[in-house]
């Protein structure tokens, strides 16, 4: 068998039941890698020589677990005690963390490999990766388009191949918005599920860790081995994890899909338009019932998270100030010089946008006119999900209004690349799950683009939105679609 051209959960049997080795699956990966990841440029770094050593620790027996074997790439903000951690920055282009992230750590310990660490939008803050200081990645679909970001590496590696399944950050729609535009199933679970210790921190209220895998079971294995209270991060929640594997085989009864018109403008590709008029008749089909749900707060998400990621981000970001690590610019003339010209050297322009209008939101004089009131709206977008998860269990609409946009399209114009985040930024503000499942593709100039349907649900109720989305899996039928590359 092709150990590369299966899903994560037949790869991991597979090697369980020693149809392959863990290290021929590696080398077959690595060897993909070389051929496939100069022109896509997914991956930043790669770790040929521990990968190895772990597949040869578990084929001899030493590794053992529900992932034993199985290669997965992480997104480069996630730190490792080996390797580099750069978040896409100059600012961290040397950088080594001292420990594991708790995600990785837990893949890790339930036997997985990592691969190497992928590119992303400096710092996470993006939709398309044209904001990495290491070069864009390309949308193996069609290499002239981007993967969406900011975990476009993450996306692109998963969809070229180069990995049975990785791991993204989800902020205001970094998991979804790439899983959508390369064809995969992106998963961004409820604030808390998954620990965030060991994530370089973007803005602290809304980030969260999440896979990507080429189906709902795969996304259901990998949630289910991160996911957990973990005593290093205060913001985990101290709750049991439910066996999302198992329940994803249990009947879906009694189920009530929620549609919002806010969701549902004429801006959608009809394509995408399509994909969910399909996924309702899957749902009826299977006898649930549509209801109509009203978020009248959602216009005001891409402001309220404009507001709120970008205090947060230049909150977080002040202690890359030249003294303790990163980048340190060179004979400086005092103290402020060194902050100043380390910083102006080693953030990209994106960043620092997002720390200046993070600045300016939390400024003196401005602080009640934005930060606050943002905070209040905020609270606002909340109370819509809450009221529309009294009538159902789950709201369905778009990841993206459409398929992959070119290199170049909106870099010129920040404010349009913001918009392209308006169905996913809601669920971060809320801190409710959302899912995207590949839900078709769209044809342009005679090359197929994915796109993605996405299911947004209840707090810790990532078990049913699991069981959901493999509804719309099924109906659409695309998961076992692959670039040609
Ligand atoms: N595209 C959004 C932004 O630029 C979301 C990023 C993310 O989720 N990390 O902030």
């Amino acid at each position: 068998m092709d150990p590369t051209q299966t899903t994560l959960i037949g790869l991991r049997d597979a090697i369980a039941a020693r149809k392959v080795s863990a290290t021929e699956t590696v080398k077959a990966y690595l060897h993909r890698i070389d051929r496939y990841n100069p022109p896509i440029n997914a991956y930043h770094e790669v770790y040929d020589d521990l990968a190895l050593k772990r597949a040869a620790d578990v084929d001899a027996g030493n590794i053992k677990g529900p992932l034993a074997g199985v290669p997965i790439a992480a997104k480069d903000n996630m730190c490792t005690s080996y390797g580099r951690t750069t978040c896409s920055s100059r600012m961290l282009e040397n950088f080594r963390a001292p420990y594991d992230c708790t995600a990785v750590k837990k893949l890790e310990d339930a036997g997985a490999i990592i691969l190497g660490k992928t590119i992303l939008d400096e710092f996470a803050m993006g939709s398309s990766t044209e904001n990495s200081a290491f070069g864009p990645t390309r949308n193996p679909w069609d290499r002239d388009r981007v993967p969406g970001g900011s975990s476009g590496g993450s996306a692109a590696a998963l969809a070229a191949d180069l990995c049975a399944g990785s791991l993204g950050s989800d902020t205001g729609g970094s998991i979804r918005q790439p899983a959508a535009l390369c064809g995969l199933v992106g998963l961004k679970p409820t604030y808390g599920r998954v620990s965030r210790y060991g994530l370089v921190a973007f803005a602290s209220s809304l980030d969260q860790i999440g896979p990507f895998t080429r189906t709902v079971a795969d996304s259901a294995l990998l949630l289910q081995v991160m996911s957990g209270h973990d005593p290093l991060d205060s913001t985990s929640a101290d709750i049991p994890v439910p066996d999302y594997v198992g329940e994803l085989n249990q009947p879906l009864t009694g189920v009530r899909i929620g549609l919002a018109k806010q969701y549902l403008s004429d801006a959608n590709d009809p394509v995408v338009a399509k994909a969910i008029d399909d996924a309702v008749a899957a749902f009826k089909k299977r006898g649930a019932t549509i209801v109509e749900v009203d978020l009248p707060h959602t216009q005001y998400g891409i402001p309220t998270y404009y507001i709120v990621a970008t205090a947060e981000a230049s909150s977080n970001l002040a202690r890359y100030d030249g003294v303790r690590y990163g980048h340190r610019t060179e004979h400086p003339e005092d103290l402020i010089d060194l902050y100043s010209r380390s910083r102006a050297e080693g953030f990209g322009p994106e960043v620092k946008r997002r720390i200046m209008l993070g600045t300016y939101v939390l400024s003196s004089g401005y602080y009640d006119a934005y930060y606050l009131r943002a905070l209040k709206v905020r609270r606002l977008i909340k109370g819509d999900f809450d009221k529309a998860f009294e009538k159902c269990d789950a709201v369905l609409c778009p990841t993206t209004t459409g398929p992959a946009f070119r290199f170049g399209e909106k870099t010129d114009n920040p404010l349009e690349m913001y918009l392209n985040d308006v169905y996913t930024v809601n669920a971060n503000l809320a801190g409710i799950p959302g899912v995207s499942v590949p839900g078709g593709f769209a044809t342009v100039n005679g090359t197929k683009l994915p796109i993605g349907l996405q299911l947004l649900g209840k707090v810790f109720d990532e078990s049913r939105l699991l069981r959901l989305a493999a509804v719309i899996e099924a109906e659409a039928g695309c998961s076992a679609q692959r670039p040609k590359l």
